[in-house]
């Protein structure tokens, strides 16, 4: 006689498709030395033993596939790109002015950067700063007024 550790008629924990989650369930055909029927304690349905690990791989799956939260500042950051897309993404560069400090900058003006690229005048601030909104955000420069 096989020295088995389970047995028709014996309680095993497996993956049930009624149910949807790990139930107890009593063996009603073996294969070998393992579970190949059940019936779910819970519905009493019979079905092919599924093992109750195979769920936990799948569980760990699609937790992975979850997307990260995203915080007030992605979306602000967000929001500024999307702004700046429309406001200079597309700027014809003969209507860009090259950034110097010793010059003076109107609301809207599109400035040509060294460094940031070219950006859009969000805002004035007297008595010589203005705001620039650039594709990496928005950066305060020295200007004349
Ligand atoms: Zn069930």
């Amino acid at each position: 006689m096989a020295n088995t550790e389970k047995q028709a008629g014996d309680h095993v924990d497996a993956r049930c498709t009624r149910c949807r989650e790990i139930t107890n369930h009593t063996i009603v055909a073996m294969v070998e030395e393992r579970p190949a029927r059940v019936r779910c304690n819970t519905c009493g349905g019979d079905h092919n033993y599924r093992p109750p690990r195979q769920v936990k791989a799948a569980k760990a799956a699609t937790k992975g596939v979850k997307p990260a939260r995203r915080t007030a500042a992605d979306r602000r950051r967000e929001a500024q790109q999307e702004e700046w897309r429309e406001a200079a993404g597309q700027a014809d560069p003969g209507l860009t002015v090259a950034y110097n400090m010793e010059r003076s900058f109107r609301l809207e003006d599109l400035v040509d950067h060294p460094v940031f690229g070219v950006g859009v005048v969000k805002a004035i601030f007297k008595p010589n700063k203005v705001e620039v909104l650039f594709a990496s955000g928005t950066k305060a420069l020295r200007c004349k007024l």
